[in-house]
């Protein structure tokens, strides 16, 4: 058996590993357009920031490892064709000249997304950066450890970490989003609450300009200078990262005959498979089945992709599994505010026709005389024909993500606010008040149904 896979950071390699444990015998080769492997591209943030001294650490499994378990790797090797008729992959070596074919019986496509690179004039100069490679990290932090000032293009989540690590560099930071608030998969009451409490949580070490468009990069030889917007404002830089979201890898897929889902990512069953017999694909360039409303959904997350890297390799190997989709749940920091949600919230479910109901709280996470309390706002959210939960979203200085993964798992049952309320969540003065601010927030839902 030959096994094939493209790409290797968190589906490819999840795939290579979990095939191999499953298949000892298996002739399994990884090739990647890339220099490392394995990769936690997450922590890369973290890194810029100074959090630890050694990139290294991002690194999960090295290529030598793989070797050692039989897994061959082949860096800094693209595939470039996909030949589905005589089950063949053409790989372009990016060190050589060479092209070659590889044959396989089972095929998985792990080749995630790339950044954006928005229309911007000059977006080419040195020390304009994207986010997304070992190197990319190593070289910002470089920058930013002699640099004074930044740029960040696009306030999602990326450029709202990247705003924290460049603030804990020491840098004066800008960040320019083009539409009236920051990161928007929040609904629009919570993206407005996120901007405010960054705005006071500021302290004069960063501006966020929102309904602004960066416009032109000004610089020389040695690179970007400043960075003008589309109101005539001009901003000194030494560096600007480019947060300006992501797109699928598919070009080869979509050559190669694979369907390409309505997110325009590559369509999947639940095992991973494409409509190409023996063509599996997972990660980032696939989209998701969202549970709650069993449509389709395109979330290029770290946690998605090593789950289906797995359930990709179990059916490429053989055997069966299902990985039946997300409810969309995420969480990031921004210096002490954390941001998290799960299920959908008002807006999206505006957008395919859902009536919502919803409680929105503001208390304290903690009982009030313990030292290290702190404000969370949760925004609870209902179907209002059913009354089943739909999703919940948190913002805070406070513990708001531990209440959001609570619901979770109401989602995953399918549970009424009504059921949700009866939970039994620890108590004690450090951990919540006696009342916890989630089943606060589940009482106001129910009460709001109940009129409604
Ligand atoms: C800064 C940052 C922070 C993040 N934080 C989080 C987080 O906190 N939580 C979370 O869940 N997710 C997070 N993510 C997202 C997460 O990193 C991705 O979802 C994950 O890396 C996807 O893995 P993947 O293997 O599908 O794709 P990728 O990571 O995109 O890897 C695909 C690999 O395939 C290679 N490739 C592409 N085309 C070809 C080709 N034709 N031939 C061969 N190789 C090819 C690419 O070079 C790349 O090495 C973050 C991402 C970034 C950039």
């Amino acid at each position: 058996m030959k096994i094939v896979i493209l790409g290797g950071v968190a589906a490819g390699a999840k795939a290579a590993a979990k095939a191999r444990r499953i298949l000892p015998d298996a002739q399994i080769d990884l090739y990647t357009d890339d220099t490392h492997i394995s990769y936690s591209a997450c922590g890369l943030p973290y890194y810029i920031e100074g959090n630890f001294e050694d990139y290294k650490l991002l690194l999960v499994r090295s290529p030598e490892e793989f070797e050692q378990n039989n897994v061959h790797i082949h860096l800094q090797n693209r595939a470039i064709k996909i030949l589905p008729s005589s089950k063949q992959v053409l790989i372009q070596s990016l060190t050589s000249p060479e092209a070659f074919l590889v044959d396989y019986d089972k095929l998985i496509i792990a080749i995630g997304a790339s950044p954006v690179i928005p229309p911007i004039k000059n977006v080419n100069l040195n020390h304009v950066y994207t986010v997304r490679k070992i190197e990319d990290g190593i070289a910002i932090r470089e920058k930013a450890e002699k640099s004074k000032n930044a740029v960040i293009i696009g306030g999602g989540y990326i450029g709202i970490e990247m705003l924290e690590a460049l603030v804990k560099q020491n840098l004066n930071v800008t960040l320019i989003e083009y539409s009236n608030t920051i990161m928007q998969t929040f609904d629009d009451d919570m993206s407005q609450l996120i901007l405010e409490q960054l705005n006071f949580i500021n302290e004069g070490r960063f501006n966020i300009l929102t309904s602004e468009i960066a416009t032109e990069f000004s610089g020389d030889n040695e690179g970007v200078k400043s960075v003008k917007t589309g109101s005539g404002k001009e901003f000194p830089a030494d560096l600007v990262v480019l947060c300006a979201g992501v797109r699928p890898n598919t070009a080869i897929a979509v050559e190669a005959g694979i369907e390409i889902g309505v997110t325009g990512a590559i369509k999947v069953n639940e095992k991973m498979e494409t409509n190409i017999k023996d063509i599996y694909a997972c990660g980032d360039c696939v989209e998701e089945n969202l549970l709650i409303t069993n449509s389709k959904i395109w979330l290029p997350l770290g946690t998605n992709a090593n789950k289906e890297g797995r359930t990709a390799a179990i059916n490429a190997c053989g055997g069966e599994d299902k990985f039946m989709g997300v409810l969309g749940s995420a969480v990031t920091r921004c210096l002490s505010l954390t941001m998290s949600m799960t299920g959908i919230g008002v807006k999206m479910a505006e957008q395919l026709g859902i009536e919502t109901v919803f409680a929105k709280v503001s208390k304290d996470d903690k009982v009030g005389y313990m030292p290290d309390v702190n404000n969370i706002t949760l925004k609870l959210i209902a179907d209002k024909k059913t009354g089943k939960l739909l999703g919940c979203q948190g913002v805070g200085a406070g513990d708001a993500d531990k209440r959001v993964n609570t619901v979770t798992s109401a989602l995953l049952a399918g549970l009424t606010v009504e059921e949700f309320h009866r939970n039994d969540l620890t108590y004690a003065p450090p951990f919540s008040p006696t009342i916890d601010p989630l089943l606060n927030a589940a009482q106001i839902l129910i009460s709001k149904l109940s009129k409604s």
